[in-house]
């Protein structure tokens, strides 16, 4: 029998990739929802698709959403983020895959996991800045959720995962010596520290190895995204900050690994390419065709794995601090490089500035304990608001 599916974040490159596996399957999911931020083409297109039975959008693009399609799909009904009562039908689907990107997404990991659905979530942003209050929502709600950003799946797939059924998400893992989280480096892996400067936002998104969004791809150049993997890490597989390391893997063919305390090293190997994880967290504990190509051993160059160098990635030394420290920090953590990295994009900031910005937030705001969800979009709003003052010295 067929599930119900809502996707958050429906246009993007985690969304499209999640419709494509859907589309290999066609009996096995039914597409209850399709959320974006604007009326896109892409939008419309998937609509026209897949039909689903409600479509979400920003308040500002309803009406251009609902005279879009009409013509084309009469059977979806065009929904506001405001329609909160509205939206709690959608919550409810059987699945949930939450794919949009940055804190935007924070209402729709925590209300889908309130309301029961099975999460597959891929937006990690929310997971860093809720840690401890995360794992005590999905505990208390008795919700399956299970992570699709690679390397956490790989992690998810060497550990319990692994032997089908038994895997609790938010717990840690029995004789774990050492998680080895990798990553690729980005693009500037080589580049001269003092070309950094010079880098352009066209640069940075052109990843030399995965297709991704525009935010995700100047994250990984510079390696802020294994930072807050770091902290997804953290929360995740409730594994202290000290017994996370990091490993560049320039290749991106090993998507982490799970040391043992008998000495056993675990490894998750497969091409680089999202709709492996996806369609793992989709049809798990079973497994089903991706559309991915199969890795082929003999024809590879060769796997390399080096420390990183804190020098070029300070955002990484700084993830770890904010990993240690576990409380507000990382929700400024990440709102003030969503801000940053929003002014590099725009060429507002050159690309070292990055880091600055995020620094300096972390550095005047501190930390704290976290107490409530209302606590940490508290501290994501003024860490946005700091964040938005060093940008402005620092404009070019
Ligand atoms: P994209 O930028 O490609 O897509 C983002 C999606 O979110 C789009 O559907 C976009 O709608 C929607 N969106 C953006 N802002 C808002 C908003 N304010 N309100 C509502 N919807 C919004 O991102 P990715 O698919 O690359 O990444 C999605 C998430 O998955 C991120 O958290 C990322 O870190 C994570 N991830 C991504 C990977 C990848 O390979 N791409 C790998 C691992 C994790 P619209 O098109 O209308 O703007
Ligand atoms: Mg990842």
């Amino acid at each position: 029998m067929s599930r119900s599916i809502a996707i958050w974040g429906a246009t993007g490159s985690i969304g499209q990739q999640t419709l494509d596996v859907i589309r290999r399957h066609p009996h096995e999911f039914e597409v209850f929802a399709l959320t974006a931020r604007s009326a896109s083409d892409q939008l419309i297109r998937s609509c026209e698709e897949f039909r689903p039975r409600f479509a979400v959008v920003r308040d500002h693009a309803v009406s251009e959403l609902v005279s879009k399609l009409k013509g084309v799909n009469s059977k979806t009904a065009v929904l506001s983020y405001r329609d909160q009562s509205a939206l709690t039908e959608i919550y409810a689907a059987q699945v949930t895959v939450t794919a949009v990107t940055g804190a935007a997404g924070l209402d729709s990991v925590v209300e889908s996991i309130r309301a029961g659905s099975r999460v597959l979530i891929a937006n990690k942003e929310p997971v860093v800045m809720l840690g401890r209050l995360l794992q005590d929502l999905i505990h208390k709600h008795g919700t399956a959720v299970l992570p699709v950003d690679s390397e956490l799946n790989a992690i998810f797939q060497c550990s319990g995962g692994l032997s089908g059924g038994q895997f609790q998400p938010f717990q840690k893992i029995a004789g774990l010596r050492r998680i080895l989280l990798t990553g690729s480096g980005g693009p500037f892996l080589k580049t001269e520290l003092d070309a950094l400067i010079h880098v352009t936002p066209q640069q940075a998104v052109a990843h030399p190895i995965w297709s991704m969004g525009a935010k995700i791809s100047v994250d990984s150049a510079t390696m802020m995204n294994k930072g807050l993997e770091i902290i997804e890490v953290r929360w995740f597989f409730d594994t202290p900050p000290e017994k996370i390391k990091v490993v560049v893997h320039p290749q991106g063919i090993v998507h982490s690994m799970v040391e043992y305390e008998d000495g056993s090293v675990l490894a998750q190997l497969g091409s680089p390419d999202m709709r492996i994880p996806i369609s793992n967290t989709l049809f798990w504990p079973d497994r089903r065709s991706s559309g991915a190509e199969f890795l082929n051993l003999t024809q590879l160059s060769g796997l390399n794995f080096q420390k990183p160098d804190f020098i070029r990635y300070p955002c990484l030394k700084l993830a770890h601090a904010v990993a240690r420290a576990g409380g507000t920090s990382a929700a400024v953590m990440n709102a003030s490089n969503e801000e940053a990295v929003a002014a590099f994009l725009s060429s507002k900031i050159h690309f070292p500035c990055i880091a600055r910005v995020v620094r300096e937030s972390v550095e005047r705001l501190g930390d704290h304990r976290v107490e409530s969800i209302e606590h940490i979009q508290a501290a994501d709003a003024q860490a946005r608001i700091v964040a938005r003052e060093s940008i402005q010295k620092m404009s070019i």
